[in-house]
């Protein structure tokens, strides 16, 4: 994620979103007999332990995000989409695996109208707790069995509204459709999910919109678009494993430019209408960028690579997977760059809790400078040096980016001070070891989740070096560092 043109501002909380995430008994309709609400789900009920999925996935800045019991291989997402309405009908089929027996088990929606849900094919009770939807299988499901959760919902998506570190995210309505880009909690927007990063599943898109728009999900489109009776749907795949928030089905006006970069990697750059201007060069500094990458940081992790330019003035960018979207501004070459080496820090490679987000947007940042440099333009280090020249008491030394803060997730400190870690490394362990800390980190965890305390560990048996106290200095304390 980058800020466009429009700066984000980090210094308000988005508490109070997160407040209405919480799990609390006080709504929804119940389809259970008299049964234990969703708020014990997590303590296990005397009557039925170790048999309940838990309402979070266990990401202690955000206890509500994602569920336990469970793990998501493929999501089969069916959507149909009317802009003049605002209305969606949707259904989605999730094929997971149980890691406990299951007599419960959560998925996270907000809003909509649930009609109805089978579990194998039988149909499920289910209950809604604000945006928990708790399901009661037929029959418990056995630890490790596989099995199919089908949901039927419908109206009108709510994006959540308000956030001051990132106004408006989730699934938006536009005046020709829809912007969608969810980060870092709003897949449940438009479809139920385990919605947290934590685990990353395959995901089908068939999505059904007035004829004359087009779809945009992850992935490759399959086959081509049908129409009929004045629609038309689209099916697109993402045949690699994705977090929830970068998912997206953007849909509406669109005018598309589609090829290859310089080394073969298929290309789709998509504008609203209204940014036509910008669509060749959206097209070509997205090849630019994807193939400099691959010599940088190693083979490109997906199958296609891009970007999509909207009329929703979200004033940021975010890397959804293959597809990154800019909401409502041309965005320069920078913040493409920035996007798109997120596919492999952040997309490819993902955190598994929230507060390591310094391990995407630092890595993201650097990115930037290594661009800059890269074009002839300012140097890593003048960067660098720029940022380092900020007093003493400035906010960045304040906020140590190694730990999030769920209240102010996206601050400056996780994407410059991140960065200014990468630099002071760099510094200290040499730049062929560093390039090759870069490479070698994408390849062994290609796919998968890392952590900190990973990436201290293979940077120390790159170099040879003990690194324990610049990491210390860098990302976790909050003041001014002085080593490199
Ligand atoms: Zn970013």
């Amino acid at each position: 994620m980058a800020s466009g043109r429009l700066a984000i501002a980090a210094t308000a909380t988005f508490l109070g979103i997160l407040g209405t995430v919480a799990c609390s008994a006080s709504s929804g309709e119940s389809a259970l007999a008299g049964d234990v609400p969703p708020t014990a789900a997590g303590s296990a009920p005397a009557h039925a332990p170790g048999r309940i999925g838990a309402p979070g996935i266990g990401d202690p800045d955000f206890p509500t995000d994602g569920n336990g019991g469970y793990d998501v291989d493929r999501y089969r997402l069916k959507i149909d989409y009317d802009p003049a309405a605002k209305h969606l009908s949707g259904v989605t089929a999730i094929e997971a695996r149980a890691t406990q027996d299951l007599a419960k088990f959560n998925l996270d929606l907000r809003g909509f109208e649930v009609s109805r849900i089978t579990v194998d094919g039988s149909p499920a009770g289910f209950e809604r707790f604000k945006d928990e939807l708790v399901i009661a299988p037929a029959k418990t499901i056995a630890d490790k069995a596989r099995f199919t959760v089908e949901v039927t919902y419908a109206g009108e998506p709510k994006p959540v509204r308000g956030s001051s570190n990132l106004g408006t995210y989730g699934f938006i309505p536009t005046e020709d459709g829809a912007f969608v880009a969810c980060e870092p909690n709003g897949a449940k927007t438009w479809f139920p999910s385990n919605d947290h990063p934590a685990d990353k599943a395959r995901y089908d898109f068939e999505i059904t919109v007035p004829e004359g728009l087009t779809a945009l999900a992850n992935g490759e489109l399959v086959g081509r678009p049908k129409s009929a009776r004045g629609k038309t749907t689209f099916v697109w795949r993402e045949s690699h494993p994705m977090v929830s928030y970068l998912a997206t089905a953007t849909l509406g006006k669109f005018e598309l430019r589609q090829g290859r970069t310089a080394t073969g990697i298929p290309n789709l750059a998509a504008v609203d209408p209204r940014y036509r201007a910008a669509l060749d060069d959206l097209y070509t500094q997205s090849a630019k960028a994807t193939d400099y990458w691959t010599t940088v940081f190693g083979p490109y992790p997906f199958s296609s690579t891009g970007g999509v330019i909207d009329d929703f003035s979200a004033g940021y960018a975010l890397e959804n997977q293959t597809k990154p979207m800019y909401g409502g501004f041309t965005p320069d070459g920078s913040i493409i760059a920035h996007e798109l080496a997120h596919q492999w820090f952040g997309n490819s490679l993902s955190i598994k809790r929230w507060r390591d987000l310094w391990l995407n947007e630092g890595f993201a940042t650097y990115a930037e400078w290594l661009w800059s440099e890269h074009n002839g333009e300012s140097t890593v280090e003048k960067i660098f040096r720029g940022h380092y020249a900020a007093g003493p008491d400035a906010a960045i030394w304040k906020y140590a980016p190694g730990r999030a803060k769920p209240e102010d997730l996206f601050n400056s400190s996780v994407y410059n001070r991140g960065g200014m870690t990468l630099h002071a490394l760099r510094q200290r362990i040499g730049d062929p070891v560093f390039f090759k800390l870069l490479k070698t980190w994408n390849a062994e965890h290609k796919y998968g989740y890392v952590t900190t305390d990973e990436f201290v560990a293979l940077a120390e048996k790159l170099s040879g070096k003990q690194l324990d106290k610049l990491f210390e200095a860098w990302l976790f304390a909050d003041r001014k560092p002085t080593e490199w």
